[in-house]
């Protein structure tokens, strides 16, 4: 990916990063869906010491040695970061600059993976909010 960077909703916090991307994916744990009220998250496995942060950062331990920041401002979820993987810091990728352009290569726990994505599309679809939602 070479040089990328990011931020949270409200730009309180910012982050840049130029190194190797060691791993891309979507998360579909029930954690993730919780800490991110979400029906799944994608990450992107970063080395902790070439990530460059400004701003300040709250950290939840979500389960032993497993931590996951967010700004305090606006409450952007922005990384997880687990003793099991020291090396790693995992990025949410929705906080890419150019998130639009992201793409993931894996998706990992599919075993809680939400059923309804099996038909996502064949649910209807509009470009804005339904002025006159109809519920079906
Ligand atoms: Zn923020
Ligand atoms: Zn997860």
């Amino acid at each position: 990916m070479g040089k990328i960077s990011g931020r949270c909703m409200c730009h309180a916090v910012t982050w840049q990063y130029d190194g190797t991307v060691t791993r891309n994916l979507v998360c579909h744990c029930t954690d993730c869906q919780r800490a991110t009220s979400a029906p799944f998250t994608a990450f992107i496995g970063l080395n902790p010491e070439q990530v460059h942060w400004s701003g300040e950062i709250n950290h939840l331990e979500s389960s032993p040695n497993t931590w996951r920041g967010f700004c305090p401002a606006c409450g952007t979820r922005l990384y997880f970061k687990s003793g099991k993987w020291p090396d790693e810091i995992h990025v949410h990728a929705a906080t890419l600059d150019n998130a639009e352009n992201y793409k993931p290569s894996a998706q990992v726990v599919m075993r809680s993976r939400a059923h309804w994505l099996d038909d996502l599309a064949d649910i209807p679809q509009h470009q804005n909010f339904q002025t006159d939602p109809k519920i079906k």
